[in-house]
């Protein structure tokens, strides 16, 4: 609230009104060609925006100039802030006193709409959890008008489904303390109403325990957007259990779409395999990567479609061909739905309609199922891309107020208007030579400004002796600016015709859009497929290149690779350099896994490359292997690798043993583990004790598929279920290589002084280090 006394002049209390309207956002008043901020919130957005504060009648105030405001609010709404824009509702020149403002939208970070404020690859969710009678969980992207509604068992699942989310914004009912993602926005029960989800769709749909949530997102979005959210034309529920369980731990070691050690993009899954041509087809094939299916049958139809287009090389470059041309439909339709989207925007449209057919119809010859469903389910709107090409000229301005929108030959009226600022521009070339006539002065010519409209410009020397209807207007160093009334009564012509023209072409510009906006639901649809061909094309493109095979899914509980390769590392290193290696898991003999041998020797990139496949599999991609069978998987765990988590005040120790914990807890029989040097933060004696609990748990009880790589070499003999293997190392005159293969048995050695020696330690402590083995050993 803002507690600042302005002073009433008339303008600061139409401020004070605006800002009694949203109390807590910070409030940007059109103000000329500005946006101004005024008192506290001036005081808390200028150091955030790098602005200089300054003052009008003793309030504190900064602006932003009104071209760059996306870029300003963008500021601002990454801080988790809340917008609200002001507008000038009349024109300024035309208003008699106080212009009229009004807050015409509000951005807040979960439901911003603005192409320039959103990243294009990744999904912009608001979330919104309603905890009674389960847990519901409603999930809206107001940029693309998908709304999401599923139910969660308990409070873990539903940290987990927010942690896949990455909502940039979660409603919450008062009270409710919850850890996720993204600002929390407090909303008061009532507005968690299921009625309003009926009220929007006309109907009820499914999932009674989050349609109160779904209630609690239209009811916020039409409060931030003023207006109701029109872009939400359906409601899909959706069953998280659905899906392989990828939790925020397995996401992250597993580097799917963040890097571990600084969260870039490159070195990761996802970018190892997008070759999504469209914003909303990468959107779409990262929403596959982390949310792999369960159902064998849904999969091999995903595996269908990429196995027809890699067998049909030239349908596939078509196909890419096609998208190549297409837009970002799926936020440009949510932006019409919205009667929001700009003259360009609407162009974009059009050439993405345009370009549609072609892109379809390689398809046709095709024979999957996914791909025939796919040419029926994409209605070109052939009506909506005529109308749309024929209207709009091939780059229409980026505001709706601006002139030449449509193309000469659309609208009569139109064109009358724009010949009669023409031929005013022929007749004011012929006033010139006329006047040049008459006064003599060949320098004389006609100009134009802002202030003054039209005038008649000579030299000074020339300009004593002029005829007496030219009237002086403005004296300049070196010439004279006059007037005279059949100038004057041009200008009225040009300029009227112009201005009729412009508010003509505004108008026309307003209800052509309108009459798209009623196709919103069909240009939805037809937007989501092409994601999903994208989606599907970049699969097949990543199989081709990187000759991929067809992985055989079932539910069976084998996991076998034959050649695999890790599909990151394959690319970094380049596939001579790198080593295939073969993986076996039946469930029954061979479930779990003992992997000994060296530092450096490939461990890690082994097992994550297994799970890597996994994930590549049940996404419905083909696995960068020779051969491969993977029985579905219902849940990836994984304990890799040292992450401290400070900031939560845990000791690696510690993370290490609530991720054992976890696990432990968790696994079914379907689950995958990679447990990767379990009690290696603790002491010598401790940590073997655990690792060889945890072990005989999870290979006696737990009986899920895993991987267990560690340095103790006690327990390769201690328990009755492993199978042992090794990465394997070539030692020649006490010189190590690192084969990077995994084989059967267990290493006898950890070669750990030879990996010291390798980094770079000095001759001494290797030395030293080497004798003091000798003698350890030697006691037992
Ligand atoms: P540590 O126990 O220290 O984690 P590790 O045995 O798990 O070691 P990795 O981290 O998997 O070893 O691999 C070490 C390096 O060896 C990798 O960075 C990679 O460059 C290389 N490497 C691993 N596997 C292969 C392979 N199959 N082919 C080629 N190079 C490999």
């Amino acid at each position: 609230m803002h507690s600042m006394t302005v002073p009433a002049t008339p303008m600061m209390t139409q401020w004070a009104r605006l800002k009694a309207e949203e109390p807590q956002a910070l409030l940007l008043f059109r103000l000329g060609d500005f946006y101004e901020l005024f008192a506290e919130d001036a005081e808390q957005a200028a150091p955030i925006l790098e602005l200089v504060l300054t003052g009008r009648d003793g309030v504190p105030m900064c602006g932003v100039p009104h071209h760059a405001l996306d870029a300003y609010v963008g500021k601002l709404i990454e801080r988790g802030l809340r917008v609200a824009i002001a507008e000038q509702m009349e024109d300024p020149a035309l208003a008699r006193g106080l212009v009229q403002r009004a807050i015409v939208r509000v951005l807040t970070p979960g439901t911003v709409q603005e192409p320039d404020l959103l990243p294009a690859g990744t999904p912009s969710y608001c979330c919104a959890v309603w905890p009674e009678g389960g847990w519901g969980l409603a999930v809206a992207d107001a940029s693309t008008g998908e709304l999401l509604v599923t139910e969660l068992a308990d409070a873990e699942a539903l940290a987990a489904e927010l942690d896949r989310l990455q909502p940039r914004e979660v409603l919450l009912p008062p009270g409710l303390e919850l850890e996720a993602p993204g600002v929390r926005t407090s909303l008061p029960r009532e507005r968690f109403d299921p009625s309003l989800v009926a009220r929007h769709f006309g109907e009820v749909p499914e999932g009674a325990v989050a349609l109160p949530a779904a209630g609690a997102l239209l009811s916020y979005l039409e409060e931030v957007q003023r207006d109701r959210p029109r872009q939400f034309t359906a409601i899909t529920p959706y069953s998280a259990d659905r899906y392989l369980l990828l939790d925020p731990v397995a996401q992250r070691n597993l580097e799917l779409t963040r890097r571990l050690v600084d969260g870039a993009a490159a070195g990761t899954l996802l970018h190892a395999i997008d070759h999504t041509l469209t914003a909303m087809g990468a959107r779409r094939l990262r929403a596959w990567l982390l949310q792999p299916l369960t159902d064998p049958k849904a999969i091999h139809a995903r595996l269908d479609a990429v196995e027809e287009l890699v067998g049909r090389p030239l349908l596939l470059d078509a196909l890419r061909r096609g998208l190549r041309g297409i837009h970002d439909m799926e936020r440009l339709v949510a932006r019409v739905a919205c009667e929001r989207c700009s003259p360009r925007e609407l162009g974009a449209l059009a050439r993405s309609l345009v370009a549609l057919p072609g892109a379809l119809s390689p398809l046709l010859a095709c024979s999957s199922e996914l791909l025939t469903a796919a040419v029926v389910a994409a209605d070109p709107c052939a009506d909506v891309a005529e109308r749309l090409s024929a209207a709009l000229v091939d780059e229409p301005p980026p505001t709706a107020g601006e002139r030449g929108i449509f193309r000469d030959g659309w609208d009569p009226a139109l064109d009358q208007l724009r010949a009669a600022a023409r031929d005013g521009r022929g007749w004011l070339a012929e006033l010139e030579a006329r006047e040049r006539e008459r006064t003599g002065i060949r320098t004389l010519k006609v100009g134009f400004n802002r202030v003054f409209g039209y005038y008649l410009e000579v030299g000074r020397s020339r300009a004593q002796d002029l005829p007496a209807d030219y009237q002086r207007k403005q004296t300049l160093a070196s010439a004279e600016r006059f007037i005279t009334p059949e100038l004057k009564g041009l200008e009225e012509q040009i300029l009227g015709a112009e201005e009729r023209s412009g508010r003509l072409e505004q108008a026309m510009f307003i209800d052509l859009r309108k009459q798209v906006a009623a196709r919103a639901a069909a240009l939805q649809r037809t937007a989501r497929t092409v994601a999903e061909l994208d989606a599907l094309g970049s699969l097949a493109e990543a199989a081709a290149r990187g000759r991929y095979v067809r992985p055989a899914v079932d539910l069976s509980l084998r996991l076998t690779v034959r050649g695999g390769r890790h599909p990151v590392l394959e690319q970094a290193l380049g596939r001579t350099r790198f080593v295939p290696n073969d993986a076996e898991l039946d469930g029954a003999g061979r479930r779990f896994l003992l992997i000994t041998g060296p530092n450096m020797a490939g461990k890690s990139t082994y097992m994550r490359q297994l799970a890597l496949l996994v994930v590549m599999a049940q996404m419905g991609s083909f696995v960068p292997a020779e051969e491969a069978q993977v029985g579905i998987v219902d849940r990836i765990f994984t304990r890799v690798g040292a992450s401290d988590d400070l900031a939560g005040g845990r000791s690696t120790f510690m993370v290490e043993m609530a991720e054992v914990a976890t696990l432990l807890r968790a696994a079914t029989r379907r689950s995958l583990l990679l447990l990767d040097e379990v009690g290696r933060g603790t002491s010598t004696l401790d940590g073997l004790a655990i690792a060889w609990a945890v072990a005989e748990f999870v290979a006696a009880r737990v009986r899920a598929r895993a991987l267990f790589a560690t340095h103790f070499h006690e327990l390769t003999s201690a328990l009755p279920d492993a199978v042992n293997l090794h990465s394997a190392v070539a030692e020649r005159e006490g010189q190590v290589t690192f084969l990077h293969r995994v084989l059967p048995g267990a290493s006898d050695r950890s070669y750990g002084v030879h990996v010291a020696r390798l980094a770079g330690l000095p001759d001494e402590v290797v030395a030293r280090a080497q004798d003091l083995l000798a003698s350890l050993q030697a006691q037992g």
